[in-house]
């Protein structure tokens, strides 16, 4: 039985025995485009996160996907372009349900004011990371990325955790909304600036953040007393990043560490200006763009412009995925680029060795089941230091969203055996239903994004685009139940491309061979990918693991 959702009452959490579709494996699909709904930011409007990363492209664009799925067969493909079902073909049982492409634009036209236009003609939409390939879990999705961050800070800066520290960020929102608990679970007092009370609000009512101040007086003062004490704490504060954050510096206060993510890659559906009411910026989203674009940058100039006084200060400054130094570049701060990126700075190594945002969704919505997961992830990784703590700390402070699911950073072979065990506990009856496998686009073979992803590759690699398209082809022929390619919208419209896979363990043999070879050769060539700009990690990665990686 689907259950209540109280936040949007109108879409309900799916759950349950009931097969409303021909099998599991379009049943799966269906529920996880429910599921992005229902944790959502905006599904009336079908925005999932990222200001405006959709599910579909319109309603009835939903309803033509809704239906398609519902009766379609095992041996057709559904293909989506933009949000929208163009085609159900006669394909063959083992090739993907569902073929996505989302938000491509030609390379001379990729830039936000085509992309506005195109969607306003109904043409595109953009389909974020996760919202458009319906594997979108809630803030959970990047919280255990953000806390590597924090805890790679710590190891290097602080001696291990970040228990007496400051860390001051901004953006409460759909990704955003991570850090305050991620930043807890690292041991900090976390003070998270969000311009949208109601944002502030949600995230406390789901438990990611414990106090909301009345002001920054009183902000300061509870993140002086937690700093004191060495006690993790998490406070919100409803206000504008670019007035908070300079007023902050101006008083002298130099934080530990300093970031951002409030949606600064979109200056007109993301990043709210200073001065201007959120009901101001509704109204100029339409028509004045122009106006809007040139008030935002202006904004993230000071913004970032005081998150440079920090580091100049000895605040650890990053740049969280938000393209903010881009914006704050192209409004004229020339060393915009002095803050590093969090994947250069402190994650690379590991995606070199293709360990990344591996997660999965229980489809039968039993949080028993991701319990069950938890445990059997202990029980076979008790080496992994990165697992072992990551479980525990996930098994006590996050809370679930939507159906229950679980994010692990997990790299080639773990993934594989860890979904194939799963399909035998799905085969057996031990766990209540199915279980979906996906992970993030931010992954090692499935995204570039030179102000991201891939910024100062190695090898200067970092703007080429095959990888994530060899990926989705690779993933088509190791027959994933859903394969997409998505490209930027809005403000990321030119700056990205990347790669999604969804493949469902429904305790068939069927389920076993999609999940062995649709996980294995898809962190494969992350590492082939890795090894081919230069990295160490990687060749190791190929010795230790006999990665089939042709070195010309
Ligand atoms: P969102 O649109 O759901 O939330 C953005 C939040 O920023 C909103 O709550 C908004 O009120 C707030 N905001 C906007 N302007 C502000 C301002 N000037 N001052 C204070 N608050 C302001 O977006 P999201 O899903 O949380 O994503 C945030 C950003 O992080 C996006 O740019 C997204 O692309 C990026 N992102 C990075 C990663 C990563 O791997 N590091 C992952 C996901 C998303």
């Amino acid at each position: 039985m689907p259950k209540a959702n109280p936040r949007h009452p109108n879409f309900p959490i799916p759950g349950g025995p009931q097969l409303r579709a021909k099998g599991w494996r379009q049943e799966a699909l269906l529920r996880l485009l429910e599921n992005v709904l229902s944790v959502g930011e905006d599904p009336d409007n079908l925005v999932v996160y990222a200001a405006l990363g959709k599910a579909a492209r319109s309603w009835p664009a939903h309803r033509a996907i809704v239906k398609a799925l519902t009766e379609m067969d095992e041996d057709q493909t559904l293909v989506i372009q933009s949000g929208k079902p163009v085609g159900l073909l006669k394909t063959h049982a083992k090739a993907p349900l569902v073929i996505m492409a989302n938000c491509n634009i030609v390379g001379q036209w990729a830039k936000a004011e085509v992309f506005y236009e195109l969607q306003r003609k109904g043409l595109i939409c953009w389909g974020g990371l996760t919202a458009g390939a319906w594997q979108y879990i809630g803030s959970q999705g990047v919280i255990q990325g953000t806390y590597e961050i924090f805890m790679r800070i710590a190891e290097r800066r602080f001696g291990g955790d970040l228990s007496g520290r400051f860390v001051l960020t901004a953006g409460l929102g759909g990704m955003g909304g991570a850090q305050p608990l991620a930043g807890r679970m690292a041991g900090a007092a976390i003070l998270c600036v969000d311009i949208d009370a109601e944002r502030a609000k949600k995230r406390r009512e789901i438990g990611y953040l414990q106090e909301i101040a009345p002001d920054l007086d009183a902000a300061l003062a509870m993140i002086d007393a937690a700093v004191k004490e060495k006690r993790a704490l998490s406070v919100g504060l409803v206000g504008n990043a670019a007035e908070i954050y300079p007023e902050i510096a101006r008083r002298g206060i130099v934080p530990d560490v300093v970031t951002d993510q409030t949606s600064a890659h979109d200056l007109v559906y993301g990043y709210v200006p200073k001065g201007m009411s959120l009901d101001q910026v509704k109204s100029l989203r339409d028509y004045g763009q122009g106006q809007l674009m040139a008030a935002s940058r202006a904004s993230i100039v000071e913004h970032v412009t005081a998150m440079l006084d920090f580091q100049k200060k000895g605040a650890e400054v990053f740049d969280n995925g938000n393209l903010i130094r881009t914006q704050a570049r192209e409004g004229g701060v020339a060393n915009a680029f002095d803050i590093p990126i969090f994947t250069e700075a402190y994650l690379r190594p590991l995606f070199a060795r293709a360990i990344g945002p591996f997660r999965w969704m229980a489809l039968s919505g039993e949080e028993s089941d991701i319990a069950r997961i938890d445990d059997l992830l202990l029980e076979m990784f008790p080496h992994n230091r990165i697992i072992t703590n990551w479980i525990k700390l996930a098994r006590q402070h996050i809370p679930f969203e939507g159906l229950p699911a679980r994010i692990a950073w997990l790299g080639h072979g773990e993934r594989t055996a860890l979904a194939r065990r799963v399909n035998e506990l799905v085969a057996s009856g031990e766990l209540k239903g199915p279980v979906a496998f996906s992970r993030d686009h931010l992954d090692a073979g499935a995204m570039v994004h030179p102000n991201i992803m891939t910024e100062r590759m190695k090898d200067g690699s970092d703007a080429i685009a095959d990888w994530p398209l060899l990926d989705a082809m690779l993933l088509c022929s190791s027959m994933a139940d859903l394969v997409v390619v998505h490209s930027g919208g809005g403000g990321y419209a030119g700056y990205m491309t990347s790669s999604g896979v969804t493949v469902v363990a429904d305790g068939t043999a069927a389920a076993d061979e999609r999940l062995d070879h649709a996980l294995t050769n898809d962190t494969a060539l992350g590492v082939i990918r890795y090894a081919d700009a230069g990295y160490d990690e990687s060749f190791e990665e190929i010795a230790a693991k006999g990665i089939g990686h042709v070195k010309v």
